[in-house]
């Protein structure tokens, strides 16, 4: 955590920070803001590393809130916490006052902070990005000014999700829910099958995605609905295969052929999608939304309204063709609802989410940029810690309110001490 080198979980971002602050109080978060805009330095608070794009590298000093990870109150289903606090720990706490959040990502390792501020999102027609939940939150801002910032305030659709760029978070509000079971229905089918099912699907489940293994026609659909008693669960042996030997070990291995022997890939994609099972279980809502990912890679993951999603997957198999190397990793699909939070991927509209993935160490560059250029046309809208190659002035396009959020930012970080090259980039000086 003091490590003054430091990358990102995909290895693909570096940074070497001047020195690094960990902060135990508010107060001592200010201090070391109002420090810096005397001296003419810059912070850069990170989370768990989890992002792809360079948002969290530190060019100066580097800021970790691990010790900013406690509870802080309970209102009913109001519940405030330290923005340092992981996702897995969050809940765990939620677990025990008998509540949950209604909607989590693929993995449960980001701070809070940090996944709010990228628009971390899960699946769900009637669920948008985990911001969405997000009632106040307490920001430091570039003077140093300690900020409440609840509905009332002008600056909340600002604020819910910042990239970073407002303040350093210190406490988050959260709007959670009673705490529910989920049961999770896995199952293999042709692609055209999920394709011609999709808009009863995404109706009728109140979290739905997909992956579809390149190079073949197989898809895989995942379904979770809540459910009032959770009583399949999954033996532990079953769990052990499918979430740690197959979907980690064996998968690894087989990334790790494809790799050597690249002409094997398409092979490879195809026994994995024809050795999918299907499974359903109940357990745990966060246990269900959230696994254990360990084979590293790097990931594009982009926000579509929803409408164009068929043209943009017919395209993927013809860029995938063309490809000078061979793409190891399914493509997944998600489905999100509306919200009305200015940099939210989802603002004002229905989206899909279309993500593409290359195993760690491999080439990526050109199916990205491929991907990109098909989506960017549509209004497609960047994950904001998933790699693309958008700036500023693309970006206005895409987000109808885009200035106000940079005249937010000259509001509450007039000297940028919060800026980074990503920052200077997505939304310039
Ligand atoms: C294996 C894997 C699976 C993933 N699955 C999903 C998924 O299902 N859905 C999805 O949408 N995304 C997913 N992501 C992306 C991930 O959720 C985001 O990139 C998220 O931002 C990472 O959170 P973090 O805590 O690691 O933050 P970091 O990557 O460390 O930082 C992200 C941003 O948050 C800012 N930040 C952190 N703390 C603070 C603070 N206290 N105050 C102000 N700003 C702060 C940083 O400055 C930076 O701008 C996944 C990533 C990985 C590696």
């Amino acid at each position: 955590m003091t490590d003054l080198t430091w990358r990102n979980w995909g290895g693909n971002q570096h940074s070497h920070a001047a020195n690094v602050l960990t902060p135990g109080t508010v107060d001592e978060v200010s201090a070391l803001v109002k420090e810096a805009m005397a001296t003419g330095r810059k912070v850069k608070a990170i989370g768990s590393g989890h992002s792809f794009t360079a948002i969290a590298v530190a060019d100066d000093q580097r800021v970790v809130l691990s010790r900013l990870n406690r509870l802080v109150s309970v209102e009913g289903n109001l519940v405030t916490v330290e923005a340092g606090m992981p996702l897995h720990q969050l809940n765990e706490v939620l677990a025990k006052l008998g509540l949950a959040m209604p909607n989590l990502g693929d993995i449960d390792q980001q701070t809070i902070a940090g996944a709010i501020s990228t628009g971390t999102h899960g699946a769900g027609a009637k669920h948008s990005t985990l911001a969405s939940v997000v009632e106040a939150v307490t920001l430091v801002t570039g003077t140093g000014e300690v900020l409440h910032i609840d509905s009332a305030s002008p600056l909340f659709p600002a604020a819910r999700l910042s990239l970073g760029a407002l303040g350093i978070l210190v406490e988050v509000t959260l709007r959670c829910v009673p705490a529910f079971y989920l049961l999770a229905d896995e199952r293999p089918m042709p692609l055209a099958e999920v394709l011609r099912g999709l808009p009863s699907e995404i109706e009728s489940n109140e979290h739905l995605e997909f992956y579809w293994y390149p190079y073949t026609d197989r898809a895989q659909l995942k379904r979770n609905n809540k459910v009032e008693v959770a009583d399949r669960p999954l033996p532990g042996l079953r769990t052990w295969l499918d979430e740690e030997f197959l979907s980690n070990t064996v998968f690894e291995g087989a990334c790790r052929l494809g790799q050597k022997i690249p002409a094997m890939v398409p092979a490879i994609s195809a026994v994995a999608a024809r050795a999918l099972t299907a499974r359903t279980y109940t357990a745990r809502s966060d246990r269900v939304f959230c696994t254990t990912r360990r084979v590293r890679f790097v990931e594009m993951e982009y926000e579509i309204p929803r409408e164009h999603l068929p043209e943009v997957l017919a395209t993927l198999p013809r860029i995938i063709e063309t490809l000078p190397f061979k793409i190891q990793f399914p493509v997944e699909v998600r489905f999100t609802g509306p919200d009305d939070i200015w940099l939210s991927h989802g603002y004002g509209r229905d989206s899909a989410y279309v993500a593409i993935h290359q195993y760690s160490g491999t080439p990526y560059e050109p199916y990205f940029r491929a991907f990109e250029a098909v989506c960017e046309p549509l209004g497609g809208r960047p994950h904001w810690g998933k790699m693309h190659y958008r700036n500023a002035e693309s970006l206005r396009r895409a987000y109808p309110k885009f200035n106000d959020f940079l005249a937010v930012r000259d509001q509450l970080d007039p000297a940028r001490v919060f800026t980074n090259a990503y920052l200077h980039q997505v939304l310039g000086d």
